[in-house]
């Protein structure tokens, strides 16, 4: 084993041992923000951002990150692991751990999923829940955080702050929240709702002279869950009260969960003590999905409508659909009801048909022919070789961007394409297709190939 290169930052090395250890996904997620503050044989201290990364290290990757301590260190020091941005304000002992049951909670077994305290009118989505939550890069840590919160609430990670832009499941992750914890703590008093129900609530208990029992409804839940708080923006009063409401539960060691299309920082007009607030505990970004991902989500969602689309058609809307969750699910229905109505087998043909609406045409100057001549002449190579039997490496590569030109910018089905080059079947052509769009994601330079080459093609 070569890792101990001596000029390498002690910090690197334990850092590229972790690396072979867990799954990079894992290692950008967990150990990314890890700073090594000293390390000797008898000692090693770190630091993380904050308590739920350090809890999860010590539960999930204490073995590993130990092993990579002791190899780089020499010796079998003591691990140390500290906070280490900013403080987190003392969180106020409760009065009782064991939470109250609410006298106003229905009576149990509950017979369906309606949100059970208060006023929440709210009926949750019976398939919002974490089971149906797919994890991926893009949303690992929120969901992992939602879990925590929901095993273990008010002990840990307080507020907890999802964000991300619309459709991307904060709404999902906040109901799969109250599932999780009506089936395993049916004792606790739950409050699920948007913030506009919050804000109609406030303004009418205002209007009707109610404000003591708004305020006994509100402080007196084990778990408050308030969606898509950015609405809070530009309504002073009830930003004065909620502010009161999450002091409230907070010092009390209340669990507190709130969604929000931006990070606190970002909210516009809202005040300066409630962003502070929303920083207390965890803020979790909930980014775009990645292509596997898209690829997971819409054969989860497909096999929902009864149905399991070619892998070929799974991979065309993933690439093609890259807006949000929502819209992704909205391709897949399209494409299940207009197999169902007409009664034909789920194909390429198929899908475009069903989403000629949502794709850009694809452009029809665009010929075969066309591409070949480009690339041919971008990487000096003559197109009969293309086009031929040839296996060469030099021959070989640039056929592949053929292939991956034709099948993003022409409508011909693979086995069209394969046709062209030679007789290959259509499994070359996905072949070629998926492993330069793969390595493009990693390579700037041959994306940026590929770009010039689509441009000179099309234009
Ligand atoms: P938001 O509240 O962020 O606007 P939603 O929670 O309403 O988004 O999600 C939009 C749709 O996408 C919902 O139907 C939800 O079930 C689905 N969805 C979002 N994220 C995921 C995921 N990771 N796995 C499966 N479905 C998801
Ligand atoms: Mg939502």
């Amino acid at each position: 084993m070569s890792e101990s290169v001596p000029d390498r930052s002690a910090w690197e090395r334990i850092a590229t041992i972790l690396r072979r250890a867990v799954p990079r996904q894992q290692f950008e997620t967990w150990f990314r923000g890890m700073a090594l503050v000293s390390l000797t044989p008898d000692r090693a201290e770190l630091t993380v951002p904050n308590n739920f990364l350090r809890e999860w290290i010590l539960r999930k990757y204490f073995g590993v990150l130990r092993r990579a301590l002791r190899e780089v260190s020499g010796g079998d020091p003591e691990v140390e692991i500290r906070i280490g941005d900013e403080e987190r304000p003392p969180a106020v002992a409760g009065a009782g751990e064991a939470p109250v049951a609410s006298p106003v909670r229905p009576p149990s077994p509950r017979p369906s999923p309606t949100l059970a305290y208060g006023e929440s009118d709210v009926v949750l989505n019976p398939h919002y829940t974490f089971d149906n939550f797919i994890p991926g890069p893009s949303n690992n840590f929120p969901y992992a955080a939602a879990l925590a919160v929901a095993d273990s609430p008010g002990k840990s990670y307080n507020p907890l702050f999802l964000h991300g832009s619309v459709g991307l499941g904060k709404t999902h992750l906040l109901q799969a929240i109250c599932h999780r914890l009506m089936e395993r703590r049916p004792d606790m008093r739950i409050l699920y709702l948007s913030c506009e129900s919050f804000t109609n609530h406030f303004v009418t208990a205002v209007a009707n002279g109610e404000l003591d029992s708004f305020r006994f409804r509100y402080r007196h839940v084990d778990v408050l869950l308030i969606d898509d708080i950015h609405f809070l923006a530009n309504r002073e009063r009830t930003q004065e009260e909620f502010f009161h409401t999450f002091n409230t539960l907070y010092n009390a060691n209340k669990q507190i969960i709130l969604s929000s299309d931006s990070n606190p920082a970002e909210i516009p007009t809202i005040e300066e003590r409630l962003v502070s607030r929303f920083k207390w505990g965890v803020v979790a970004k909930i980014d775009l999905p990645v292509y596997e991902t898209r690829v997971a989500i819409i054969d989860r969602k497909a096999r929902f409508h009864g149905a399991v689309f070619p892998d070929e058609v799974v991979k065309f809307l993933a690439e093609n659909i890259r807006s949000n969750i929502r819209e992704i699910e909205g391709a897949v229905n399209k494409v299940a009801v207009l197999a169902s109505i007409q009664g034909r087998p789920v194909d390429l043909d198929l899908a475009r048909e069903a989403l000629r609406d949502l794709l850009p045409p694809p452009s029809s100057r665009v010929s075969v022919d066309g591409i070949v001549r480009t690339v041919a002449e971008h990487f000096g190579v003559p197109v009969k070789d293309l086009m031929g039997k040839r296996r060469s490496k030099s021959i070989a590569f640039p056929r592949q961007v053929c292939m991956f030109l034709a099948r993003r910018l022409t409508s011909h089905s693979l086995e069209e394409i394969g046709g062209y080059f030679g007789g290959r079947d259509h499994t070359t052509v996905m072949y070629a297709y998926d492993k330069i769009r793969r390595e493009a994601e990693d390579d700037v330079e041959l994306a940026d190939t590929l770009e010039k080459l689509k441009l000179k093609v099309t234009s």
